[in-house]
């Protein structure tokens, strides 16, 4: 018996993988300095700096700038993600408390929360040891879930966050990826919306992707925060996961490891 070997130059497709995250890098940051200037005249004609305005072009001006900042965070996230998939991110961790954090993320969903008239409750665990991770990106990653938790629940629907550590893998909810870092703090966040069945559970982390549901819904998202979030707990060591029914609701769960002696 012979052996068979089978050769394949992958040069080309490298390159190509690579002009096209810089292609959206460059694309992406031209478009960034028109937007800029489109949503502050905007702003301006708004504040009545270029004489009084009426109702009407006050309500037309309002869906400028709605659909000029939906395009500010498509924009920003192709850039997250091209800097990610180029590894160019660096993470800059510092030690703080985690619930400083909740609060501000909070704090910024307030009035997405309130508007969808949703509860939101907070369980968060009082003797957590300081947090080592970059403050902005944790941010980032709990502002994304939440605002994911609110966008896909119906109205007076009930969010939580819930905070604690793990140090045992029997101990972490749902069905958690193998090999975790522990212990770790273990942060969920729940819905009782709309869920996410088993096959588009596999997913979602991928970029673009979004279900069928939603887009029929026209609920709007670009499809990308969920990719950006799992690059960025998993530049921290940590991982995520879903646990989901369809019509029943969802959670998120990720993990940062706990580092001793901070
Ligand atoms: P976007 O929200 O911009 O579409 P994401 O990457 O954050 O992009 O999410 C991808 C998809 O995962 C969403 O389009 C939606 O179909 C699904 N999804 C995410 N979070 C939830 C949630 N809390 N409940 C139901 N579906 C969700």
């Amino acid at each position: 018996m012979g052996r068979l070997y089978a050769f394949h130059d992958a040069t080309r497709e490298r390159d190509l993988d690579r002009m096209k995250t810089e292609f959206l890098s460059l694309v992406s940051h031209e478009l960034r300095t028109p937007l800029t200037s489109i949503v502050g005249f905007n702003e301006m004609v708004l504040d009545g700096d270029a004489g009084e305005i009426n109702e009407e072009v006050q309500e037309f001006l309002e869906i400028i700038k709605l659909n000029a900042v939906r395009l500010r965070v498509l924009i920003d996230d192709i850039l997250d993600l091209t800097k990610l998939e180029a590894g160019h991110v660096d993470i800059h961790p510092e030690s703080y408390a985690l619930p400083t954090i909740v609060e501000v993320v909070v704090q910024s969903l307030r009035p997405m929360i309130e508007d969808k008239k949703h509860t939101l409750s907070l369980e968060i665990a009082n003797d957590l040891p300081a947090i080592w991770a970059d403050r902005d990106r944790l941010v980032q990653v709990l502002t994304n879930l939440v605002a994911n938790a609110c966008k896909y629940t119906d109205p007076h629907g009930a969010l939580a966050i819930h905070a604690r550590i793990s140090e045992d893998e029997a101990a972490l909810p749902g069905e958690p990826p193998r090999g975790i870092a522990l212990p770790a703090f273990v942060i969920s966040v729940h819905d009782n919306g709309m869920g996410i069945n088993l096959k588009d559970q596999e997913r979602i982390f991928d970029s673009f992707y979004r279900t069928e549901e939603v887009s029929r819904r026209q609920i709007q998202g670009s499809g990308l925060g969920l990719t950006i979030v799992r690059r960025f707990v998993e530049l921290h060591g940590g991982r995520i996961w879903v646990q989901s029914e369809q019509g029943t609701g969802s959670s998120f769960h990720f993990t940062i490891p706990v580092v001793k002696g901070i």
